[in-house]
Protein backbone atom coordinates (compact mmCIF):
# COMPACT_ATOMS: atom_id res chain seq x y z
CA UNK A 1 0.00 0.00 0.00
CA UNK A 2 1.40 3.37 -0.41
CA UNK A 3 1.35 6.20 1.47
CA UNK A 4 -0.93 8.02 -1.05
CA UNK A 5 -3.59 5.49 -0.58
CA UNK A 6 -3.36 4.90 3.00
CA UNK A 7 -3.65 8.73 3.92
CA UNK A 8 -7.47 10.40 4.65
CA UNK A 9 -7.70 13.80 3.97
CA UNK A 10 -9.06 15.33 6.56
CA UNK A 11 -11.12 17.74 4.81
CA UNK A 12 -12.32 17.35 1.37
CA UNK A 13 -12.35 21.75 0.91
CA UNK A 14 -8.97 22.16 2.32
CA UNK A 15 -6.49 23.74 -0.32
CA UNK A 16 -3.24 24.88 -0.19
CA UNK A 17 -3.25 28.28 -2.38
CA UNK A 18 -3.19 31.61 0.09
CA UNK A 19 -6.74 33.44 -0.84
CA UNK A 20 -7.57 36.36 -0.34
CA UNK A 21 -10.73 37.08 2.10
CA UNK A 22 -10.24 34.76 4.90
CA UNK A 23 -8.21 34.05 8.04
CA UNK A 24 -4.76 32.69 7.34
CA UNK A 25 -3.57 29.60 9.05
CA UNK A 26 0.00 28.43 9.83
CA UNK A 27 1.23 25.29 11.31
CA UNK A 28 4.37 25.59 13.75
CA UNK A 29 6.03 22.20 15.33
CA UNK A 30 8.54 22.57 18.16
CA UNK A 31 11.12 19.80 18.30
CA UNK A 32 10.66 16.78 20.35
CA UNK A 33 11.74 17.42 23.70
CA UNK A 34 14.15 16.26 26.21
CA UNK A 35 10.96 14.59 28.45
CA UNK A 36 9.62 13.54 25.26
CA UNK A 37 12.64 11.81 24.14
CA UNK A 38 13.36 10.45 27.76
CA UNK A 39 9.42 8.92 27.63
CA UNK A 40 10.55 7.60 23.71
CA UNK A 41 8.24 9.53 22.06
CA UNK A 42 9.07 9.73 18.46
CA UNK A 43 8.05 12.17 15.93
CA UNK A 44 5.03 11.56 13.92
CA UNK A 45 4.58 14.84 12.34
CA UNK A 46 5.94 14.91 9.10
CA UNK A 47 6.18 18.17 6.75
CA UNK A 48 5.89 17.25 3.12
CA UNK A 49 6.02 20.65 1.89
CA UNK A 50 5.34 24.38 2.56
CA UNK A 51 1.97 24.02 2.80
CA UNK A 52 1.05 19.93 3.84
CA UNK A 53 1.95 18.32 6.80
CA UNK A 54 0.85 14.10 7.28
CA UNK A 55 0.44 13.32 11.08
CA UNK A 56 1.15 9.27 11.08
CA UNK A 57 -0.32 6.93 13.43
CA UNK A 58 1.50 3.65 14.52
CA UNK A 59 1.71 0.70 16.16
CA UNK A 60 4.10 -1.95 17.45
CA UNK A 61 4.27 -4.95 14.91
CA UNK A 62 4.20 -8.61 15.71
CA UNK A 63 8.54 -7.92 15.47
CA UNK A 64 8.63 -5.62 18.43
CA UNK A 65 11.45 -3.58 17.13
CA UNK A 66 9.26 -2.40 14.30
CA UNK A 67 6.47 0.00 13.82
CA UNK A 68 3.85 -0.46 11.96
CA UNK A 69 2.25 2.99 10.39
CA UNK A 70 -1.79 2.26 10.83
CA UNK A 71 -2.80 5.63 9.61
CA UNK A 72 -1.52 8.86 7.92
CA UNK A 73 -3.53 11.95 7.95
CA UNK A 74 -3.04 14.83 5.58
CA UNK A 75 -3.46 18.46 6.39
CA UNK A 76 -2.95 21.71 3.81
CA UNK A 77 -2.25 25.12 5.29
CA UNK A 78 -1.09 28.57 4.16
CA UNK A 79 2.30 27.31 5.70
CA UNK A 80 3.93 24.72 7.63
CA UNK A 81 6.79 26.30 9.12
CA UNK A 82 9.60 23.80 9.92
CA UNK A 83 10.82 22.87 13.38
CA UNK A 84 14.47 24.67 13.00
CA UNK A 85 12.80 28.16 11.47
CA UNK A 86 13.35 30.87 13.42
CA UNK A 87 11.32 33.36 15.22
CA UNK A 88 11.70 35.87 12.74
CA UNK A 89 10.59 33.99 9.92
CA UNK A 90 7.18 33.15 11.35
CA UNK A 91 7.37 36.52 12.15
CA UNK A 92 7.69 37.61 8.44
CA UNK A 93 5.29 35.23 7.26
CA UNK A 94 2.24 35.59 9.72
CA UNK A 95 2.44 39.45 11.82
CA UNK A 96 4.38 41.32 9.49
CA UNK A 97 1.61 41.87 6.65
CA UNK A 98 -0.90 42.57 9.63
CA UNK A 99 1.52 45.09 10.84
CA UNK A 100 1.17 46.87 7.45
CA UNK A 101 -2.28 47.43 7.91
CA UNK A 102 -3.01 48.27 10.57
CA UNK A 103 -0.24 50.93 10.17
CA UNK A 104 -2.50 52.02 7.30
CA UNK A 105 -6.01 51.80 10.11
CA UNK A 106 -7.41 48.52 9.95
CA UNK A 107 -7.74 45.86 12.68
CA UNK A 108 -5.68 42.86 12.70
CA UNK A 109 -5.13 39.94 15.36
CA UNK A 110 -2.91 36.68 15.32
CA UNK A 111 -3.50 34.25 17.78
CA UNK A 112 -1.64 31.00 18.84
CA UNK A 113 -3.50 27.87 19.06
CA UNK A 114 -2.78 24.67 20.55
CA UNK A 115 -2.36 22.37 23.36
CA UNK A 116 0.39 23.55 26.78
CA UNK A 117 3.61 23.12 25.48
CA UNK A 118 3.60 23.08 22.15
CA UNK A 119 5.35 26.60 22.06
CA UNK A 120 1.96 29.31 22.02
CA UNK A 121 4.22 31.50 24.54
CA UNK A 122 7.99 30.89 22.50
CA UNK A 123 6.11 31.91 19.67
CA UNK A 124 4.30 34.98 20.79
CA UNK A 125 6.25 36.36 23.70
CA UNK A 126 9.53 34.59 23.36
CA UNK A 127 12.36 35.05 25.28
CA UNK A 128 14.73 38.02 25.73
CA UNK A 129 17.26 36.76 23.30
CA UNK A 130 14.75 35.25 21.34
CA UNK A 131 12.00 37.24 20.35
CA UNK A 132 8.91 35.97 19.55
CA UNK A 133 5.67 37.64 17.58
CA UNK A 134 4.90 40.46 19.92
CA UNK A 135 8.15 41.98 20.69
CA UNK A 136 9.14 41.70 16.53
CA UNK A 137 5.49 43.39 16.52
CA UNK A 138 7.00 46.67 18.05
CA UNK A 139 10.17 46.61 16.27
CA UNK A 140 8.69 46.75 12.84
CA UNK A 141 5.81 49.50 14.40
CA UNK A 142 8.58 51.57 15.66
CA UNK A 143 11.03 51.27 12.31
CA UNK A 144 8.16 51.82 10.28
CA UNK A 145 6.96 54.81 11.89
CA UNK A 146 10.35 56.04 12.85
CA UNK A 147 9.97 60.24 14.50
CA UNK A 148 6.98 60.71 13.33
CA UNK A 149 5.51 62.59 15.79
CA UNK A 150 1.89 62.50 14.54
CA UNK A 151 1.93 58.88 15.66
CA UNK A 152 0.88 57.61 19.10
CA UNK A 153 1.31 53.46 19.82
CA UNK A 154 -0.34 52.38 23.04
CA UNK A 155 -0.44 48.99 24.23
CA UNK A 156 -2.96 47.05 26.54
CA UNK A 157 -1.90 43.56 28.04
CA UNK A 158 -4.45 41.60 29.69
CA UNK A 159 -5.40 37.88 31.08
CA UNK A 160 -8.51 36.32 30.86
CA UNK A 161 -9.01 33.48 33.73
CA UNK A 162 -11.84 32.05 34.98
CA UNK A 163 -13.75 34.54 32.58
CA UNK A 164 -12.32 37.36 34.55
CA UNK A 165 -10.30 39.97 32.94
CA UNK A 166 -6.89 41.16 34.51
CA UNK A 167 -4.30 43.89 33.68
CA UNK A 168 -1.13 42.34 33.55
CA UNK A 169 0.40 46.19 33.89
CA UNK A 170 -1.58 46.38 36.36
CA UNK A 171 -2.07 43.33 38.73
CA UNK A 172 -3.20 45.06 41.83
CA UNK A 173 -5.62 47.18 40.07
CA UNK A 174 -9.54 46.82 39.98
CA UNK A 175 -11.48 43.89 38.09
CA UNK A 176 -11.59 44.78 34.08
CA UNK A 177 -15.32 45.44 32.66
CA UNK A 178 -15.86 45.02 29.31
CA UNK A 179 -18.22 47.70 26.97
CA UNK A 180 -19.58 47.73 23.89
CA UNK A 181 -19.72 51.15 22.45
CA UNK A 182 -21.42 51.93 19.62
CA UNK A 183 -18.71 52.59 16.50
CA UNK A 184 -15.89 52.39 19.26
CA UNK A 185 -16.23 47.96 19.75
CA UNK A 186 -15.54 46.73 22.85
CA UNK A 187 -13.32 48.51 25.07
CA UNK A 188 -12.32 47.76 28.82
CA UNK A 189 -12.82 49.60 31.84
CA UNK A 190 -10.10 50.70 34.26
CA UNK A 191 -7.62 49.18 31.65
CA UNK A 192 -4.08 50.73 31.92
CA UNK A 193 -3.21 52.11 28.69
CA UNK A 194 0.71 52.58 27.92
CA UNK A 195 1.83 55.05 25.55
CA UNK A 196 5.23 53.41 24.29
CA UNK A 197 7.82 54.69 21.88
CA UNK A 198 10.68 51.88 22.52
CA UNK A 199 10.96 48.73 21.58
CA UNK A 200 13.24 47.84 24.73
CA UNK A 201 10.77 49.12 27.28
CA UNK A 202 7.99 46.77 25.77
CA UNK A 203 10.29 43.77 26.36
CA UNK A 204 10.20 45.17 29.76
CA UNK A 205 6.98 45.43 30.00
CA UNK A 206 5.98 42.10 28.48
CA UNK A 207 8.06 40.12 30.77
CA UNK A 208 7.17 41.93 33.79
CA UNK A 209 3.33 41.58 32.58
CA UNK A 210 4.11 37.68 31.91
CA UNK A 211 4.57 36.92 35.43
CA UNK A 212 1.89 37.87 37.12
CA UNK A 213 0.01 35.29 34.26
CA UNK A 214 -1.39 32.77 36.31
CA UNK A 215 0.05 28.99 35.40
CA UNK A 216 -1.11 26.26 37.97
CA UNK A 217 -0.10 21.98 37.45
CA UNK A 218 -2.83 20.03 36.64
CA UNK A 219 -2.86 16.18 36.69
CA UNK A 220 -1.98 16.02 33.16
CA UNK A 221 0.64 18.73 33.03
CA UNK A 222 3.24 20.23 35.24
CA UNK A 223 2.53 23.78 34.53
CA UNK A 224 -0.67 24.17 32.22
CA UNK A 225 -1.02 27.63 30.85
CA UNK A 226 -4.39 28.00 32.06
CA UNK A 227 -5.23 31.68 31.21
CA UNK A 228 -5.52 33.31 27.99
CA UNK A 229 -3.34 36.73 27.05
CA UNK A 230 -4.05 39.40 24.81
CA UNK A 231 -1.81 42.06 24.20
CA UNK A 232 -3.89 45.08 21.76
CA UNK A 233 -1.62 47.47 20.48
CA UNK A 234 -3.09 50.91 18.77
CA UNK A 235 -1.45 52.97 16.76
CA UNK A 236 -3.29 56.29 15.97
CA UNK A 237 -1.89 58.55 13.19
CA UNK A 238 -2.73 61.78 12.59
CA UNK A 239 -3.13 63.52 9.62
CA UNK A 240 -4.17 67.29 9.30
CA UNK A 241 -7.45 67.00 11.59
CA UNK A 242 -8.07 63.55 10.68
CA UNK A 243 -7.20 60.72 12.96
CA UNK A 244 -6.88 57.14 11.54
CA UNK A 245 -6.43 54.41 14.25
CA UNK A 246 -5.61 50.85 13.82
CA UNK A 247 -5.92 47.60 16.23
CA UNK A 248 -3.55 44.54 16.74
CA UNK A 249 -4.44 41.83 18.91
CA UNK A 250 -2.18 39.20 19.80
CA UNK A 251 -3.21 36.46 21.93
CA UNK A 252 -1.62 33.67 23.56
CA UNK A 253 -4.64 31.46 24.33
CA UNK A 254 -4.31 28.97 27.17
CA UNK A 255 -4.07 25.07 26.56
CA UNK A 256 -6.31 23.69 23.93
CA UNK A 257 -6.26 19.94 25.45
CA UNK A 258 -8.62 18.14 27.21
CA UNK A 259 -7.45 17.45 30.69
CA UNK A 260 -10.24 19.14 32.40
CA UNK A 261 -13.02 16.57 31.90
CA UNK A 262 -10.92 13.73 33.45
CA UNK A 263 -9.70 15.66 36.47
CA UNK A 264 -11.60 15.35 39.45
CA UNK A 265 -14.21 17.63 40.13
CA UNK A 266 -13.97 18.48 43.98
CA UNK A 267 -11.23 21.48 43.62
CA UNK A 268 -12.26 25.26 42.77
CA UNK A 269 -9.86 23.60 39.74
CA UNK A 270 -13.03 22.45 38.38
CA UNK A 271 -14.90 25.40 38.15
CA UNK A 272 -11.98 27.42 36.05
CA UNK A 273 -11.32 24.23 34.33
CA UNK A 274 -14.99 24.82 33.24
CA UNK A 275 -14.35 28.82 32.88
CA UNK A 276 -10.99 27.79 30.58
CA UNK A 277 -13.37 25.01 28.69
CA UNK A 278 -15.98 28.15 28.02
CA UNK A 279 -13.86 30.32 25.89
CA UNK A 280 -12.35 27.81 24.09
CA UNK A 281 -15.45 26.05 23.73
CA UNK A 282 -16.81 29.28 22.52
CA UNK A 283 -14.08 30.07 20.32
CA UNK A 284 -14.82 26.94 18.81
CA UNK A 285 -18.93 27.47 18.42
CA UNK A 286 -17.79 31.24 17.06
CA UNK A 287 -15.43 28.78 14.21
CA UNK A 288 -18.16 26.55 13.74
CA UNK A 289 -20.80 29.56 13.61
CA UNK A 290 -18.39 31.03 10.94
CA UNK A 291 -17.41 28.74 8.88
CA UNK A 292 -21.16 27.67 8.24
CA UNK A 293 -22.21 31.12 7.21
CA UNK A 294 -24.50 31.25 10.20
CA UNK A 295 -26.13 35.09 11.02
CA UNK A 296 -25.70 34.55 14.57
CA UNK A 297 -22.43 34.40 15.80
CA UNK A 298 -22.25 33.54 19.42
CA UNK A 299 -19.57 35.87 20.46
CA UNK A 300 -20.96 37.07 23.70
CA UNK A 301 -20.68 33.48 25.34
CA UNK A 302 -17.15 34.16 26.79
CA UNK A 303 -14.91 36.85 27.30
CA UNK A 304 -12.34 35.69 25.01
CA UNK A 305 -14.82 35.66 21.53
CA UNK A 306 -16.08 39.09 23.05
CA UNK A 307 -12.73 40.37 23.27
CA UNK A 308 -12.11 39.00 19.50
CA UNK A 309 -15.14 40.18 17.84
CA UNK A 310 -14.10 42.54 15.77
CA UNK A 311 -11.00 39.95 15.00
CA UNK A 312 -13.34 37.12 13.81
CA UNK A 313 -15.56 38.71 11.80
CA UNK A 314 -15.85 41.44 9.60
CA UNK A 315 -13.23 43.94 8.60
CA UNK A 316 -10.59 42.59 9.77
CA UNK A 317 -7.42 40.54 8.94
CA UNK A 318 -6.51 37.60 11.06
CA UNK A 319 -3.27 34.51 11.24
CA UNK A 320 -4.13 31.84 13.46
CA UNK A 321 -0.85 29.89 14.26
CA UNK A 322 -1.63 26.27 15.48
CA UNK A 323 1.55 24.95 17.44
CA UNK A 324 2.35 21.44 18.00
CA UNK A 325 4.46 19.08 19.29
CA UNK A 326 5.68 15.68 16.69
CA UNK A 327 5.20 13.51 19.93
CA UNK A 328 3.48 10.46 19.29
CA UNK A 329 2.67 10.27 22.95
CA UNK A 330 0.31 13.37 22.14
CA UNK A 331 -1.10 12.40 18.68
CA UNK A 332 -4.91 12.86 19.40
CA UNK A 333 -3.93 16.29 20.89
CA UNK A 334 -2.18 16.88 17.68
CA UNK A 335 -4.81 15.85 15.55
CA UNK A 336 -7.43 17.86 17.65
CA UNK A 337 -5.46 20.94 16.82
CA UNK A 338 -5.03 20.41 12.89
CA UNK A 339 -8.41 19.70 12.78
CA UNK A 340 -9.47 23.00 14.04
CA UNK A 341 -6.82 24.98 12.68
CA UNK A 342 -7.93 23.07 9.52
CA UNK A 343 -11.16 24.46 9.99
CA UNK A 344 -10.53 28.08 10.73
CA UNK A 345 -8.63 28.34 7.32
CA UNK A 346 -12.48 28.56 6.23
CA UNK A 347 -13.28 31.62 7.95
CA UNK A 348 -14.27 34.26 5.32
CA UNK A 349 -12.73 38.06 6.24
CA UNK A 350 -14.36 40.27 3.73
CA UNK A 351 -12.18 42.95 5.00
CA UNK A 352 -8.96 40.74 4.70
CA UNK A 353 -6.55 42.47 1.76
CA UNK A 354 -3.18 40.92 2.24
CA UNK A 355 -2.13 38.02 0.65
CA UNK A 356 0.48 36.25 2.78
CA UNK A 357 3.07 35.18 0.59
CA UNK A 358 6.82 34.44 2.00
CA UNK A 359 9.24 36.91 0.96
CA UNK A 360 12.74 35.03 -0.83
CA UNK A 361 14.94 35.35 1.80
CA UNK A 362 12.49 33.86 4.57
CA UNK A 363 11.59 31.20 2.12
CA UNK A 364 15.23 30.39 2.39
CA UNK A 365 15.23 30.08 6.45
CA UNK A 366 12.70 27.77 5.69
CA UNK A 367 13.40 25.24 3.62
CA UNK A 368 16.02 24.11 5.80
CA UNK A 369 16.36 19.58 5.51
CA UNK A 370 14.60 19.09 8.86
CA UNK A 371 16.55 17.10 11.43
CA UNK A 372 15.15 13.12 11.80
CA UNK A 373 14.36 12.43 15.62
CA UNK A 374 14.14 9.04 16.89
CA UNK A 375 11.88 7.89 13.67
CA UNK A 376 10.86 4.73 14.07
CA UNK A 377 11.49 1.29 11.17
CA UNK A 378 8.29 1.40 9.03
CA UNK A 379 7.19 -1.32 7.16
P1 LIG B 1 3.01 26.84 25.63
O1 LIG B 1 3.01 28.31 25.82
O2 LIG B 1 2.27 26.41 24.41
O3 LIG B 1 2.55 26.10 26.84
P2 LIG B 1 5.87 27.18 25.56
O4 LIG B 1 5.95 28.27 24.58
O5 LIG B 1 6.03 27.54 26.99
O6 LIG B 1 4.52 26.36 25.37
O7 LIG B 1 6.92 26.08 25.11
C1 LIG B 1 7.24 24.93 25.90
C2 LIG B 1 8.74 24.66 25.82
O8 LIG B 1 9.13 24.33 24.48
C3 LIG B 1 9.58 25.87 26.21
O9 LIG B 1 10.69 25.42 26.95
C4 LIG B 1 10.00 26.46 24.88
O10 LIG B 1 11.23 27.13 24.98
C5 LIG B 1 10.11 25.23 23.99
N1 LIG B 1 9.77 25.54 22.58
C6 LIG B 1 8.56 25.87 22.14
N2 LIG B 1 8.55 26.09 20.81
C7 LIG B 1 9.81 25.89 20.40
C8 LIG B 1 10.47 25.97 19.12
N3 LIG B 1 9.79 26.31 18.01
N4 LIG B 1 11.79 25.69 19.08
C9 LIG B 1 12.46 25.37 20.19
N5 LIG B 1 11.91 25.28 21.42
C10 LIG B 1 10.60 25.55 21.55
MG1 LIG C 1 2.29 29.38 27.49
Amino acid sequence: VSVKDEVTKSSSKSSSRVEWGRMNVFVRGRPLSTSELQANAFDCLEIADQHTTFLHEFCASDDYLRMKRLKTRQYQFDHVFNVLDTQRCVYEATAAPLVESVLSGQNASCFCYGATGTGKTHTMLGTVDDPGIMVLAFKNLFEAIDDDLDTDVTLTYVEIYNEALRDLLNPKGPSLELRELPGKGVTMSGVREVKTSSAEEVVRLLHQGNKHRRTESTRCNRTSSRSHALLQIRVARRDGGKTTTGKLSLVDLAGSERTIANEKKSSSRSVEGANINKSLLSLSSCIRALVEGKKHIPFRNSKLTQMLKDSLGGQCQTAMIATVTPSSLSLGETANTLHWAERAKQIKLPGARTKHVMREQDRRISSHPIPSYAMPVIR
